[in-house]
């Protein structure tokens, strides 16, 4: 049987990978793009709620990579190649225009991640030299007096003089990201942080919060404690759901809040009325009982809160029942519920699954690449790309921007080597 030679071997068909392998046969690389879905792109296809926020349109590196604390110092350089003008100069020049929402997040103007998957399968297919293998799971590597030769795979043996491996962390295994990859990494040597959900909603154990699904407030304070310290604070929008809260402030709290659970119990207190301090939330409710004094407070309190949040609140323990008179509250009554108000707390028990989360950090530590060029340390003819690497951020578009960067770069170097 024939055996077929490549230059380069690129495993994962997500953004990074379908990034690099476009590239390096841009550059007339003969390239083999392993996936093992029956499709290019799956998790891909579902970011942003299937609008795909594509990059964060902070267009000054030194600002953009703030968002990076713990890695900025390796991001300078393949930003300094790729970045995020580069991003948009990428898309808007294949015809999908880009447009920036609020907080820099920038989508294709189409709204759908589906156009951004098929701008790729196109960047890998037109250059003519990238062969697509679809329905493949990579093994292992193949390695010969300490080089890597090639991958062993569900369909056989494949021989490239260089790899590129983005096979993605383990967020949202459904889409194919089950590990496999980093453990191919740690068995060749490489250090890989045991990955766990790192953005991702937060679960209570409290069932008053379980019953406010659904429920949405589009401007509060949300504080973690521990050991009645403040340890964390962030004001905007929160989202109730069955197992507890989520939305873009706390999911991208869930790294912290980690930290915290590692070392003891944490309470989470919501600040209704952010703008008031205890003093002008008493006089607000005040004022809320003189206009409504023969009302019930679950008729007042609406005036306030939405009805479902009241409703909850208003059964919490030691908060007077729904059914008082207004006229009858007691001073102390009335400041409890202010308290309340200000100071809504429950436990927070964890972050949810890896089937929850947007990025499970995890990944080859950052000081095992050289990121001129995105090979690793321990193997110059392999390049590490995408969520393989362990690296936090936010949510906003970062992810995918790190996957447009670092696959442009290992299909760039792995090309030119
Ligand atoms: C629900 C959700 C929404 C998100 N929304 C956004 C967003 O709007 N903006 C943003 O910036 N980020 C978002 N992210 C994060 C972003 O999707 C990831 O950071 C990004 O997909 C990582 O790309 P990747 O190419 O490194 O890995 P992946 O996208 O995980 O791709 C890896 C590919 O490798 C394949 N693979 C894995 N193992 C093997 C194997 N053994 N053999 C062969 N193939 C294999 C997988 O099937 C997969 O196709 C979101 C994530 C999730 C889960």
């Amino acid at each position: 049987m024939k055996k077929e030679i490549f230059d380069i071997i690129v495993l994962g068909g997500g953004p990074a990978g379908m990034m690099a392998a476009g590239r390096a046969g841009e550059l007339g690389s003969r390239v083999l793009l392993i996936e093992k879905n029956d499709r290019l792109g799956k998790k891909l296809s579902i970011t942003g709620g299937r609008r795909c926020n594509i990059t964060n349109a902070e267009r000054n590196n030194h600002l953009f990579l703030d968002n990076f604390p713990e890695s900025k110092q390796f991001l300078f350089s393949p930003f300094s190649q790729f970045n995020v003008d580069s991003t948009f100069e990428f898309f808007e020049r294949r015809g999908l225009p880009l447009v920036v929402e609020d907080r820099n997040r920038a989508f294709p103007k189409s709204e759908k991640a589906e156009d951004v998957c098929e701008v790729l399968r196109k960047y890998v297919s037109e250059s003519g030299n990238v062969k697509v293998k679809l329905n493949t799971a990579f093994i292992s590597f193949v390695i010969k007096d300490g080089l890597l030769t090639g991958v062993k795979t569900s369909s056989g043996t494949f021989y490239a003089s260089r790899i590129i491996i983005a096979t993605g962390g383990l967020a949202a295994p459904e889409t194919g990201s089950t590990g496999e990859g980093l453990s191919a990494l740690a068995f060749i040597g490489h250090s890989v942080k045991e990955p766990d959900p790192d953005m991702a909603p937060l679960r209570t154990s409290s069932k008053w919060v379980h019953s406010l699904l659904g429920t949405t407030v589009e401007d509060m304070e949300l504080r973690f404690i521990q050991n009645e310290k403040t340890k964390l604070k962030k004001r905007g929008r929160l989202l109730f759901t069955h197992f507890g809260i989520s939305g873009p402030l706390v999911i991208n709290s869930a790294h912290e809040v980690k930290k915290l659970l590692k070392k003891g119990t944490v309470i989470a207190s919501v600040d209704l009325f952010p703008d008031y301090d205890l003093g002008s939330m008493d006089s607000l409710l005040l004022d809320l009982f003189e206009q409504h004094k023969n009302k019930q407070l679950k008729t007042a309190l609406k005036e306030l809160l939405q009805k479902k949040l009241s409703e909850v609140i208003l059964e919490l323990p030691k908060v007077p029942n729904g059914d008082t008179p207004v006229h009858s509250i007691t001073k102390e009554q009335r400041k409890i519920l202010v308290r309340t108000l200000k100071d809504l707390r429950f436990p927070i028990n964890g972050t949810m699954g890896f089937e929850w989360s947007i990025v499970a950090d995890g990944g080859v530590a950052p000081k095992e690449v050289d990121f001129k060029s995105m090979t690793s340390r321990l193997f110059s003819n392999l390049y590490l790309i995408g969520d393989t690497l362990n690296i936090s951020r936010p949510s906003g578009g970062f992810s995918l921007q790190l996957c447009w960067t670092t696959g442009w770069i290992a299909g760039t170097h792995a090309a030119q080597n």
